[in-house]
């Protein structure tokens, strides 16, 4: 069954089409790639699924349910979770702090600064719930300020899973990660992610490590699906490698 179904989205941005008549189908337990050069239209689709942009065309549907056009707050918490390609944990406060806030949020709950931070007693307890499950729950109470850029994508990803969605999307989830840090967030992704159940869709420009996470895979390129399938088949697909991807496949 499709989890997420994307049917002939189209975007325009004052006439230009950012997005045209795409179509996208993840299915439930995959972990789906969108692939395509800079400014193919990747991150506006996913600003298009979670409601930041309404489409110009077309409709989407979340676990059987028509969320076209409906706010990003009443989205979201219909179990998707999002990690957008800048990654902007608050600077000042704690890991702990950062996860406990995107539960509050998730909750439409607004923080007041006059209670100390343990009067949120069920959004520290889903916090660290979150950061035991992505490996960083002996950081919690360390300043994000603090964290190599590896781990500040990981808080960035713990808040993204607050409220456990069936649905988490990572816009380059390996953008600015050092050799090292890349290789850990590959394993991450394909070890813990898959345990959790969750269901990903993810863009990334290295194909190593697309080939390594992906079992389904859509090109696009500017704006428009170029291809869709396996990894296997993506590779073998002509156009795609004259298109853009050259030798790298
Ligand atoms: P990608 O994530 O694949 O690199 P984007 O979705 O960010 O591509 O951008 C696709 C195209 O849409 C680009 O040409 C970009 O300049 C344009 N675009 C994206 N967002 C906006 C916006 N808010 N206003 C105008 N143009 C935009
Ligand atoms: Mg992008």
């Amino acid at each position: 069954m499709a989890l997420l179904e994307v049917s002939s989205v189209s975007k325009s941005f004052s006439g230009f089409m950012a997005l045209s008549n795409v179509s996208l189908s993840v299915e439930d337990g995959a972990f789906h790639a969108l692939v395509g050069p800079n400014g193919a239209g990747k991150s506006t689709l996913f600003n298009v699924i979670t409601g930041r942009y309404p489409p110009s065309q077309g409709s989407v549907r979340f676990a059987g349910r028509e969320i076209t056009g409906l706010p990003t707050e009443r989205i979201i918490p219909l179990g998707i979770g999002i990690s957008f390609q800048r990654a902007r944990p608050f600077q000042s406060m704690t890991v702990q702090e950062n996860v406990a806030l995107g539960y509050l949020a998730l909750q439409r709950k607004t923080w007041s600064f006059r209670l100390p931070l343990s009067a949120y007693r069920d959004a520290l307890a889903e916090a660290d719930g979150v950061l035991e499950w992505v490996g960083l729950i002996e950081h919690r109470h360390v300043r994000v300020s603090e964290l190599p850029q590896g781990d500040l994508k990981r808080v960035d990803i713990a808040v993204a899973l607050v409220g456990r969605p069936r649905l988490l999307l990572l816009d380059e989830p390996l953008a600015g990660l050092s050799r090292g840090e890349r290789q850990q967030m590959v394993r991450f992704i394909r070890e813990r992610l898959r345990e959790l159940g969750v269901t990903l869709l993810f863009t990334e420009h290295d194909t190593d490590s697309v080939l390594q996470i992906a079992d389904r895979i859509t090109v696009l390129h500017q704006g428009a699906v170029l291809a869709e399938g396996t990894p296997e088949e993506i590779r073998g697909h002509p156009e795609v490698i004259s298109a853009f991807l050259g030798e790298e496949l």
